[in-house]
């Protein structure tokens, strides 16, 4: 079990380059590779400038998508170039590129998220594409270490905040699906790694449906970042990502695989998050009302699926990695349930709707 032995949440420039100094002194790496992409490197600039000039020897390598090529090209640079320290400065993609590239050449991967999109952040999961519509999930190492400068992550887009936490709150339904299910497969129950994923997603819910997401607070933002790296601790301990993906992921997975809808991940997970506490008969009005008061999707018609293509999404969800037992494989739902289910959360949300409207 490998976890982040260097987390830090920093506020400043000074402070980011001085966690960067602090873990290179330590670490004494020989020499950097730094995974990024065009935009990324434009807008944090300085953080670029600042270890391309500092006194260990280091390269960019510029890249913008998360597929086998690049992955292969990442690869074969660190190879060629006897790099011992990759580190990724940017969104999900590099961060999974990077993070992947670093596993199987052996050496040391740093994550530095710009944005907190979602709990790849510090896990030990990569994404990897294949094709226009599929991606495979590939097991790597956490990184070795994490820093996250709040003011870096705070000019992310609104989407990129809201996505982080509808991942994050999945812990709280995949949690519940990991222990009440775990006698399906014991070997993958850890009960500390379910804590854990489980306390993360106290850490923004339901808090943060009182806040406005537009105008979130330091003090906010970092919950957020301290919830998604505690996701990926509790995936690294439970060697698997069952602690922070349950029922409410196969939805996400569904949907993706059926419309590959232009939403961020944490979109089509919140849906999940919905679908998964109806089944479970838990918190059921709190997720409505969490995902309408900060503009989360609710429903599929909120991503623009129609209810219709939406009953197939969740016969199809019921399919996906069967070995993972969920609220979906003991429900086994005929289209007449489904179809039940969601008038019920329609009727929900019609209610949060009109009282917020008043
Ligand atoms: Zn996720």
């Amino acid at each position: 079990m490998k976890i982040p032995r260097y987390i830090y949440i920093t506020e400043r420039k000074r402070e980011t380059m001085d966690a960067f100094k602090r873990i290179f002194k330590i670490e004494q790496p020989k020499k950097i590779l730094i995974v990024t992409s065009t935009s990324t490197a434009k807008k944090v600039k300085w953080i670029t400038d600042f270890l391309l000039t500092d006194e260990i020897p280091a390269e960019k390598l510029l890249t913008e998508k998360n597929d086998k090529d690049v992955l292969k090209k990442t690869k074969e640079k660190i190879k060629n170039g006897s790099f011992d320290l990759c580190i990724g400065i940017g969104g999900g993609k590099i961060l999974d590129i990077a993070k992947y590239a670093s596993f199987s050449e052996k050496i040391q991967f740093l994550s530095f998220p710009t944005l907190l999109s979602h709990d790849g952040i510090a896990s030990p999961v990569a994404v990897i594409r294949d094709g226009k519509h599929w991606s495979e999930s590939r097991r790597a190492n956490s990184p070795f270490a994490v820093i996250i400068d709040i003011k870096v992550v705070s000019d992310g887009t609104t989407e990129s905040i809201l996505s982080g936490t509808g991942d994050l709150v999945a812990n709280l339904f995949a949690s519940i699906d990991a222990e009440i299910f775990k006698e399906k497969d014991l070997k993958a129950y850890n009960k500390l790694s379910i804590s854990i994923a489980r306390a993360a997603s106290l850490l923004v819910f339901p808090h943060f449906s009182k806040i406005s997401v537009k105008k979130i607070s330091e003090e906010d933002l970092k919950k957020l970042a301290k919830g998604l790296i505690l996701s990926g601790i509790a995936m690294s301990i439970a060697g698997n990502s069952r602690p922070a993906s349950g029922a409410e992921h196969k939805i996400s997975h569904a949907i993706d695989y059926i419309f590959s809808p232009s939403v961020s991940h944490g979109y089509t997970v919140s849906i999940g998050n919905v679908i998964s506490a109806f089944l479970h008969n838990e918190y059921k009005s709190e997720i409505v009302e969490f995902n309408y008061s900060l503009g989360l999707p609710v429903l599929c018609d909120d991503v623009g699926i129609k209810k219709e293509e939406f009953i197939d999404v969740i016969l199809y969800a019921g399919k996906i990695r069967p070995d993972r037992y969920t609220i979906l494989e003991e429900k086994k739902l005929t289209e007449k349930e489904v179809i039940k289910l969601l008038n019920e959360i329609e009727e929900v949300r019609g209610r949060i709707r009109g009282r917020k409207k008043k």
